[in-house]
């Protein structure tokens, strides 16, 4: 039987990043990806000659190549690429909109917020500041139990619209919990967000991953496409062997897994799922996304100068998974061009997401399922368009991921894409080898997942070698 050093489950950027690190120190290693490309959740395809993007509104955590202490120049560090050739673009700016007009600006300059939360929320701007001062001094990686961000805040900022606006950008792109996020899980965000901000790579998500390949590659790294893991040979508590769905076995001395908690108790269980454990680690919050192509002739007549708009326009506000399918009145609107000297070409995205909801969408009938797509995506463009103008009849190209094309494609268990709400900080299991890297185990986030892949290399694989 062929034999690796380590195995790890998933070619997303947590398990390139860990298959990097590892390959860099000489292990022979290999990813297993079910794919037939890499990236994951973060990943990209083609239709009519366009590249589409699937992950990437923003990269989270932009710091500029000297700042040495940052967690994007560590990694890079760490991965051993060159952050000086990594060109990046940072946003323009982004808001967050609440009903009544309520509006906060912000950018990769904190003083941006601290100027917008002092013209909206004059009485709280101390408070604000305070509340800066307690996350830029708070460890967020010390394993502790799950604490509410909600309440925390409430006593912190004692404004409840300024909370509920803070916390939305978070939640969206970071929160695997209904209502509420763990406080630690809010300190990740709120630097990632607010103190570091938002930029892109130059180039493509295709680009940003076909660097990652050809290091890990050249670090002789190897990596199998089309190779779903079915389940682990288990003896004395330890993974001896994987064994993929074609019926090939690999050995290995340890595997880190990056396909989620509850598929990776699949690979335990075999057959026999536990599936009462599994539904503990399964997260209830997943998303649609609504891609739309426009010529670049009708963004003059949209409010297309900022970057992502986070909008809500529910009342009371709540961060949840909707009863129907989608809820249009609360979401993403992120404009992928709008970055710091990019060159506007002949087309531009807008890209749309929602909330929604992974069991609706399960339910549909296949051969209604693609009006329901159309449906809702005619919902999004009324909606969105109250905010930015108009843009549903101009539409050149439009396609919508869902839930279940999540699930389909990722694995994600219910198309959760933060995950599992009990995350594993330790990213330790039941069994002594085998280990959780990515969103389940408490980064989230491109960068975050690849910090993720990094550090559980440092934690538990260096520290047994
Ligand atoms: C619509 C959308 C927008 C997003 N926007 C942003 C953004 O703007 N900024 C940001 O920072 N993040 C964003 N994200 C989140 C970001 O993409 C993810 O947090 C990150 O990519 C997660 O990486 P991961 O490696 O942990 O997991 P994944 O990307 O899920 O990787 C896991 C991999 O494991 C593979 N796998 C699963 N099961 C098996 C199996 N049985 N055998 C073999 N392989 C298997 C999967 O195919 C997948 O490739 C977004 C995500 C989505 C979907």
């Amino acid at each position: 039987m062929v034999s690796y050093d380590q195995i790890i489950i998933g070619g997303g950027l947590s398990g390139l990043a860990a298959g990097i690190r590892l390959a860099r120190f000489g292990f022979k290693v290999l990813i297993l990806e079910k794919h037939t490309i890499p990236g994951g959740l973060n990943s990209y395809y083609f239709r009519q000659g366009r590249l589409l993007e699937t992950g990437l509104h923003a990269m989270t955590n932009y710091a500029p190549p000297g700042s040495k202490s940052a967690p994007l120049n560590r990694l890079f560090r760490q991965l051993k690429l060159s952050r000086k050739k990594f060109p990046t673009h940072q946003q323009l700016r982004s808001t967050i909109y609440f009903p009544d007009h309520h509006t906060l600006s912000f950018s990769n300059d904190l003083d941006l917020l601290r100027r917008e939360v002092k013209r909206l929320f004059p009485e709280s701007l101390d408070r604000f500041n305070a509340l800066v001062e307690l996350v830029s001094s708070h460890d967020p990686f010390v394993d502790r139990p799950w604490a509410s961000a909600r309440d925390r805040l409430a006593a912190i900022l004692d404004n409840e619209r300024l909370t509920n606006m803070l916390l939305w950008p978070l939640m969206m792109y970071g929160s695997c919990n209904e209502h509420d996020m763990d406080f630690d899980q809010f300190v990740i965000m709120f630097q990632a967000v607010y103190l570091e901000g938002f930029f892109r790579p130059a180039g493509t998500i295709k680009d940003f991953l076909d660097t990652l390949l050809d290091h890990y590659r050249a670090l002789g790294g190897e990596i199998r496409f089309r190779a779903p893991v079915k389940r682990f040979w288990i003896s004395g508590g330890l993974v001896g062997a994987v064994l993929l769905e074609s019926g090939e076995e690999i050995a290995c001395r340890q595997v880190i897994s990056t396909a989620g908690y509850p598929a990776t108790l699949g690979f335990m269980a075999g057959d026999n799922a536990p599936a009462e454990e599994a539904a503990r680690y399964g997260g209830r919050m997943s998303f649609v996304e609504i891609i739309n192509v426009l010529p670049a002739e009708c963004r003059k007549d949209l409010r297309g100068d900022e970057t992502i708009i986070f909008y809500n326009l529910d009342e009371p506000f709540d961060y949840r998974r909707p009863e129907q399918a989608v809820n249009v009145d609360c979401g993403v609107i992120c404009f992928p061009e709008n970055f710091r000297d990019l060159e506007p070409g002949a087309e531009f995205q807008l890209r749309v997401t929602h909330p929604a909801n992974y069991e609706v969408w399960k339910s549909f009938d296949p051969v209604k399922y693609a009006a329901k797509k159309q449906f809702w995506a005619d919902r999004s463009s009324e909606r969105v368009g109250e905010i930015i103008g108009n843009y549903r009849e101009k539409v050149v190209y439009q396609d919508v991921f869902t839930p279940t094309t999540i699930e389909k494609f990722t694995g994600k268990v219910n198309g959760a894409i933060y995950g599992s709400p009990v995350k594993l900080k330790e990213g330790t299991t039941p069994l002594s080898n085998l280990f959780v890297a990515g969103t389940d185990q408490g980064y989230l986030g491109i960068v975050g997942a690849m910090l993720s892949g990094v550090t559980m290399v440092n934690k538990h694989i260096f520290k047994e070698n």
